[in-house]
């Protein structure tokens, strides 16, 4: 279980990716393979959770983003 450091790196690339554009068709961090499913499972604005499951090779892996950074806390 557990992403590896690459898997993970990739997979922060394609949260960004499919924030930007929800509609694309986003390729599996571990294999390669088109059709990943990625959730939304935030809990804002404390932290970021993303789902990714894939059924090519079997990932099934949440991903935290803890938020607080001082450019994404202004919140007035
Ligand atoms: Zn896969």
């Amino acid at each position: 279980m557990g992403l590896t450091a690459d898997e993970l790196r990739t997979s922060l690339e394609v949260i960004a990716a499919w924030r930007s554009d929800p509609d694309i068709s986003l390729n599996c961090p571990r294999c390669g393979t088109a059709g990943l499913a990625l959730a939304d499972r935030s809990a804002r604005p404390y932290a970021e959770w993303y789902h990714l499951a894939c059924a090519g090779c079997g990932l099934d892996e949440t991903i935290h983003i803890p938020l607080g950074s001082p450019t994404m806390g202004d919140f007035d």
